[in-house]
């Protein structure tokens, strides 16, 4: 183990989104690399909009992700405990030293009075932001307002000096001093904000690299300066995380994919049928590469290859299609059987098989994996083109789009002919049901393979596309594939 720690800290509001994801799986890489630690952290100060279903949806997402974590929920570890509202007795703790040695001090103004303030300060042509009002209050000021009943806000006080830091992604950074106003750690109410739980946990848990989105650029220099005051409080002895900021996340029409976009939600790629591996790589292609041009690789090698010099800042754009080829790349190599074993839960909620399946099931699970093993780009295309197999003959269900298509004048002849040279086969395999079908309906009644199969397939499957159709016959056996073909040449 190296003193690398890392840290994921989000906040459980909503569904997990790509764009958190893509934050979680760079620090898990980065520590996975480095030797160092991982820590998940839940920032759940923010009572109006955390929900505890949302806190068990990020773990439950982590470890279908297969991030795994070495401190944190469930875990625990020296640092603990690792969700902020139990640990809301240290930010007391830390407001107080703040506030007394004068790091931070009470703000009065009111919401209404800031606003006001701030439209003035943009009609005379000044920069917006805190005017430093309550910076010098004597005590007989701060005693009226108390008079007043005002609760103040705890405010910190940013000690006018320009800030840089050399960004582990976008290298050197510069922000000048009154672009960063004193801004609130603990709101009126007692609640302290993201602007003070988030940097003290990082100082209280020697957290040594900070890896996040672009849009906390802004909160960078803010820390910076809460951290010097934490280390002249005793907080902490140890030196500033350093920083380094992921670039956005572009999705259609070059704007930043949001949470409410259907493609960042996780839920969607659990539901379709991605497979964890697939994800994980292609968001691992979002702003970082593996060096050889390379696209196709699991966690693993990312982890042994990972360097945040080589993250690039520049906006990555996130692109369905290549997630989806990803995904399908990762289908085709994993093993027949682990692909089977996965696409249970979709068959069973597609009501085709119990979960587990029974063994006649599995059966069929495994004789039809390796036709469909290699046409598959998400896990839930497979029920529709293998249900053919799991549903009594009654009651397959012939799609009305693809029968208009399909069927002609011609189809019973060719359905009757077909139906009668497989009820006289004597070896129901696949090469004896091809031999037959196209002695008989391709040069028997002179027709092309696809006038000549497409309702064959159509009666025994339900539809204009399906697996291998010899393969499909032999799978689904005699007695049901001459009562579909019937079924479907009687109309
Ligand atoms: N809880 C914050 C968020 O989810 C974490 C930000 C950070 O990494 O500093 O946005
Ligand atoms: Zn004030």
């Amino acid at each position: 183990m190296t003193d690398v720690r890392v840290r994921f800290c989000p906040s459980p509001t909503g569904n997990p989104h790509v764009g958190m994801i893509r934050t979680a799986l760079f620090n898990w890489a980065y520590a996975r690399h480095t030797g160092g630690t991982f820590v998940f952290r839940i920032e759940d100060t923010d009572s109006a909009r955390d929900s505890e279903q949302s806190y068990l949806d990020l773990l439950d997402a982590m470890r279908w992700l297969g991030l795994d974590w070495d401190e944190g929920p469930e875990v625990g570890g020296p640092y603990g405990p690792y969700r902020q509202s139990q640990r809301l007795e240290r930010y007391d703790d830390v407001a107080d030293r703040l506030r007394a040695a004068g790091y931070a001090y009470p703000c009065y103004c009111t919401p209404a009075e800031l606003a006001q303030r701030r439209e003035a300060a943009l009609a005379a042509g000044r920069t917006p932001g805190y005017d430093g009002q309550c910076r010098e209050l004597t005590a007989d000021q701060r005693a009226s307002f108390e008079a007043e009943g005002r609760s103040p806000a705890l405010r910190f006080r940013m000690p006018g000096t320009d800030f840089t830091w050399d960004d582990l992604v976008r290298g050197e950074m510069h922000v000048g001093a009154d672009h960063v106003p004193d801004y609130v750690l603990v709101r009126g109410n007692g609640e302290p904000l993201y602007t003070l739980v988030n940097p003290v946990d990082d100082a209280l848990m020697d957290i040594t690299h900070v890896l996040r989105g672009e849009d906390l650029l802004s909160s960078t220099p803010r820390q910076l300066a809460l951290y010097d005051a934490l280390r002249a409080v005793g907080v902490t002895e140890r030196p500033t995380p350093a920083f380094g900021h992921l670039p956005y996340v572009m999705g259609e029409g070059n704007r930043k994919l949001s949470k409410r976009d259907p493609e960042s939600s996780l839920n969607m790629y659990r539901e379709s049928g991605y497979l964890p591996e697939g994800l994980t790589n292609y968001l691992a292609l979002l702003g970082w590469s593996i060096g050889d041009d390379r696209e196709f690789f699991g966690k693993d090698e990312m982890a042994q290859h990972f360097e945040v010099s080589r993250v690039n800042p520049n906006p990555a754009r996130f692109d369905l299609k290549k997630c989806r080829a990803i995904n399908g790349d990762w289908i085709r190599f994993l093993p027949a059987d682990e692909i089977g074993r996965r696409l249970v839960p979709y068959l069973a909620a597609a009501g085709l098989v119990a979960d587990p399946p029974t063994e006649d099931q599995q059966r069929i699970i495994d004789d039809v994996m390796p036709l469909i093993h290699e046409r598959m780009d998400t896990l839930d295309q497979a029920a529709p083109m293998i249900g053919f197999l799991f549903v009594p003959d009654d009651r397959l269900v012939i799609d009305p789009v693809d029968a208009a298509k399909i069927l002609t004048d011609g189809s019973v002849e060719v359905l009757t002919t077909a139906r009668d040279v497989l009820a006289a086969l004597t070896d129901w395999t696949t090469p004896e049901i091809e031999r037959a079908l196209r002695t008989a309906l391709v040069e028997g009644l002179g027709l092309k393979p696809k006038l000549a199969f497409g309702p064959v397939r159509l009666a025994v499957t339900g539809r204009r596309i399906s697996p291998p159709l010899f393969e499909s016959l032999e799978l689904l056996g005699r007695e049901s594939s001459l009562a579909r073909i019937d079924a479907c040449a009687r109309g």
